[in-house]
């Protein structure tokens, strides 16, 4: 089964037209995933943190898809189709943090933990109301706005809607 889901995985890759832009690219990696849902258990998936990004709803996403840079490119291509997948967990972290990544707008804080600049919006899935965090890309640390350490804290975290930024943050 490994080797199946590796090859489907390659032969998506394969279809140049996926790459067209992130749009095509995550909803291509989004269709696949649902397409061989029955293959992965679905603690693998919660590990890969991609149970939040099969449950939000792509419509409310589409600013975000739309505005992020472009991280679409044939070094892209190479990138992901030349990695050598020794297992289904390692192919799973790979589509989770390149789907993570199409989706997250970046936060301009530096974390306060590591010191890294490459953070980025969050917030809790299926929240009755907006309300934002702010994750590292480095070390995991996960900040409220005023920079306070809340890991531990809050689960089922998802990229924060681009909307959502602006209404809360102007
Ligand atoms: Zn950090």
């Amino acid at each position: 089964m490994k080797t199946a889901i590796i090859n489907s995985f390659k032969k998506l890759l394969n279809d140049t037209e996926i790459f067209h832009s992130n749009s095509t690219y995550f909803m291509a990696l989004r269709n696949w995933l649902i397409d061989n849902l029955d293959s992965f258990d679905e603690e693998l998936l919660i590990r890969n943190r991609l149970d939040s990004i099969l449950n939000i709803d792509i419509n409310d996403y589409m600013c975000n898809l739309i505005d992020h840079r472009p991280i679409v490119s044939p070094r892209e291509v190479e990138r992901i189709g030349k990695i050598e997948y020794d297992s289904i967990d390692g192919l799973l972290m790979v589509v989770s943090d390149t789907m993570w990544e199409l989706l997250s707008i970046s936060s301009d804080e530096a974390c306060n933990n590591c010191g890294s600049i490459s953070t980025r919006f969050v917030s809790v899935v299926a929240d009755t109301r907006p309300y934002l965090f702010i994750e590292c890309c480095d070390c995991g640390m996960i900040m409220d706005l005023n920079g306070i350490s809340i890991q531990g804290k809050v689960s089922h975290i998802c990229p924060a809607k681009k909307t959502d930024i602006e209404a809360i943050l102007g």
